[in-house]
């Protein structure tokens, strides 16, 4: 037995049965520490049946059986197999076949006339009349004694190179069977109430699962191992989150004349949802440590407006705000709407991109000093160094996905800990958000504003595009525009714009005069006038690479054109489509896909067709794809978790998930109230968890009281 729990935390060389020279296969496979092989869980259960006698019903089954070696007969040619003979209890005769023979060693362990017990898979033939029994490379040849250990339901692990099955379920037993006393870390009456076993007891129970459901995430023991791994990160994230959010900041002015002259002069009013985020954004503002907020809403529903009010409450109590957004077409965009909506408030806005270049440029970094500019709308290069603000008090992200944890923390330097808000039009789920963020305040825009056009969707095959522009032919007007979005070529920026070239001049051809080109290669000078062609001139037909994908609103476009759809994300296709059905006409978005379209694929087109709801869309994706692809890039997904997978078993409920995760955020929390140095006898256990999980960097944050 080993000495202590700790002990679970030494290198697994330490373990009997792992020779120095596989080591490296086992860490590769299961990780470098002892209780990484306990969290080395099988992902199927098959069974062998013992057997005395065999019946072509037996055929392809895993069998064991008594085997009395009869003779050897190697190999008389190459690439023939060396065949051993032996007879079953029954006197059924059998053959065991090997192609590339080690004689030496089958001599060894089925020597002639010894009794043996041999598994693996049966094969079984007629052959002129008579029944043929084989085995071509049986899993296992060894002494009589060995019998029970291949018999029954056994687990399959997941294997790489250099380690089998055999070895991974000998160095499991082997560890399983010197589990010191562990000192249990969940509640008493919480383990009653779910019906759960002790950690210990949990993994016997999964490393003996009899049936695949055992292994499943609505059984016990499974919920019970992946529920540690879960409090253990969210109690990781709470103490590192609470350190670093903590910081000290300007408590803003409630919002007082500049908001509601502008709420007055409106063209609308602000939906319910849109004034409850309002309020509770002006909360955090109020507040005099910094706040960090996630405002998310699908495409439309009006989160330009709340920033605005936001940044207004800044400026009202004598600081600047900004808007980072991450395209230089979006800052256009906000520029000219913010400008528009606060005409009246005779308050400066500026925008700051890579073009604003030499005299421009430095007038605009010192009106930026002095505090003459109110708010500031950029690109990155406001993150820049020579950036300089004169009193920063909120700095807003647009399409946060876009930007990383250390864009936001180097904004965060701009000022004094400005407060930040930051906005997504990719609803998170819960899932993603408790793993990524264990605890940021959200705003949600569920509901749209009113009169919206609802889109039709379709998915369609690239096959039927004569159909598509027929149909196209007949719609477009200078009131009905039209997106046509060419996809990325994976690797390849050249393709991808060949792509597009080609598309636009196929379309030019039957569509004069028409159609607009705008990819990432262009200045941004020639997007612009793309996109002014396509706004207010001739062209109805926008030919472009995903450079449209965020943020752009032109109420004239209803018809969304997405070729090679498959390729898309989700969130990305949502995103899209998003960009019609701004105006008063119905609109309609055809996603086209490539073929052959594999059934995931097909799913996640029906999924899009299906709902025009971004929350519904997030979660299928997730389910379809795994985490990554919902914050739109790939790294900043689910961390890594060892026993928690989505991905594993995509046919499995959601919900569980879900539950188990904000039932370890809520227990969390609570531990930390009532327990904040984890001293007591439940937190000692606590802190060994943490450094089992490999959390224990998490431990230095504890505080007192
Ligand atoms: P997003 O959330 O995608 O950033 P926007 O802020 O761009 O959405 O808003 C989309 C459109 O909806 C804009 O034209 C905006 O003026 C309009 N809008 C916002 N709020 C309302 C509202 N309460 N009633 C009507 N229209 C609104
Ligand atoms: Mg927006």
């Amino acid at each position: 037995m080993f000495s202590s729990p700790d002990a679970l935390l030494n290198n697994i060389s330490l373990l009997p049965g792992i020779g120095p020279e596989r080591q490296a296969f086992y860490v590769r496979l299961m990780g470098e520490r002892i209780v990484d092989v306990l969290w080395h869980i099988p992902t199927n259960v098959q069974s062998r049946r013992l057997l005395q006698s065999f019946t072509p019903q037996h055929a392809d089954c895993l069998v064991t059986f008594e085997a009395k070696i009869l003779g050897h007969a190697p190999s008389r040619r190459y690439g023939k197999p060396y065949r051993i003979s032996a007879i079953n209890q029954d006197g059924q005769i059998v053959e065991l076949l090997f192609f590339r023979a080690r004689a030496p060693y089958l001599n060894k362990i089925a020597k002639t006339d010894d009794t043996v017990v041999v598994s693996g898979k049966l094969t079984f033939r007629k052959f002129l009349g008579a029944d043929h029994w084989q085995f071509v490379h049986p899993d296992f040849i060894g002494p009589i004694a060995q019998l029970n250990d291949w018999t029954g339901n056994e687990r399959i692990y997941p294997l790489t190179a250099g380690v089998n099955q055999g070895m991974v379920r000998s160095v499991i037993k082997t560890t399983l069977g010197r589990l010191p006393p562990i000192p249990e870390w969940l509640d008493d009456n919480f383990l009653k109430q779910k019906n759960w076993s002790s950690w210990p007891q949990a993994l016997y129970e999964i490393h003996h699962a009899q049936t695949l459901a055992n292994l499943e995430i609505t059984h016990p023991a499974k919920q019970r191992l992946v529920y540690d791994e879960l409090l253990a990160h969210q109690l990781s994230l709470l103490l590192t989150h609470r350190q670093t959010v903590n910081l000290p900041a300007v408590s803003l002015k409630p919002p007082g004349t500049l908001t509601k002259t502008l709420i007055d002069q409106l063209p609308f009013q602000l939906t319910p949802c849109q004034l409850q985020a309002c309020q509770e954004i002006s909360a955090d503002l109020q507040q005099d440590h910094q706040s960090l907020r996630l405002l998310q809403g699908d495409v439309g529903s009006g989160k330009t407006i709340v920033a605005l009010l936001a940044a207004l409450q800044a400026i009202e109590s004598g600081y600047q705000a900004t808007l980072l957004v991450p395209t230089d077409i979006l800052a256009r965009q906000h520029y000219h709407t913010l400008q528009r909506l606060t005409e009246p408030l005779n308050i400066v806005i500026a925008i700051l991109t890579g073009r604003e270049k030499g005299k421009l440029r430095k007038q605009i970094l010192a009106d930026l000093e002095s505090g003459k500019i109110n708010i500031l709308i950029g690109t990155h290069a406001v993150i820049q160094d020579p950036v300089t603000f004169h009193q920063l008090g909120l700095a807003i992200i647009d399409e946060q996905h876009r930007f990383g944890v250390k864009q936001r923390l180097a904004l965060s330097s701009k000022g004094l800990n400005p407060h930040i808000l930051s906005m997504t039009a990719t609803p998170i789920p819960r899932t993603l958000m408790l793993a990524n963020y264990g605890d940021m305040d959200v705003s949600t825009l569920h509901q749209k504003p009113p009169g919206r056009q609802t889109i039709t969707t379709r998915v369609l095959s690239i096959n039927r595009l004569e159909e598509v522009l027929d149909g196209l032919k007949r719609k477009i007007t200078d009131q009905e525009k039209v997106y046509w979005v060419c996809p990325l070529v994976e690797e390849s920026e050249t393709l991808d714009l060949t792509a597009a070239i080609e598309r636009a001049s196929f379309l030019s051809a039957l569509f004069p005069g028409q159609v607009a080109l705008v990819h990432g290669r262009l200045k941004s000078q020639e997007k612009e006038s793309a996109m002014e062609q396509f706004t207010q001139g001739p062209a109805n037909i926008l030919v472009a690479t995903t450079v449209i994908e965020v943020g752009i609103d032109v109420p004239t476009a209803t018809i969304m054109v997405i070729e090679h759809a498959e390729r898309f994300g989700l969130a990305q296709l949502h995103q899209l489509r998003g960009r019609v059905g701004r105006g008063t006409n119905p609109s309609s978005c055809l996603l086209l896909y490539g073929q052959p379209l594999s059934p995931i694929a097909r799913k996640r087109l029906a999924a899009i067709r299906d709902s025009n709801d971004g929350f519904v869309i997030a979660e299928a994706d997730l389910k379809l794809r795994g985490g990554g692809e919902i914050l739109g890039i790939r790294q900043s997904g689910l961390p890594k978790f060892r026993l928690f997978d989505l991905n594993d078993n995509p046919d499995e409920p959601m919900e569980e998930y879900n539950d188990l995760f904000a039932m370890a955020n809520k227990e969390a929390k609570q531990i930390l109230t009532n327990d904040p140095q984890l001293q007591s006898e439940r937190g000692q256990a606590l802190q060994l968890l943490l450094r089992l999980f490999k959390h224990e960097q998490a431990l230095q944050y504890r505080r007192s009281g």
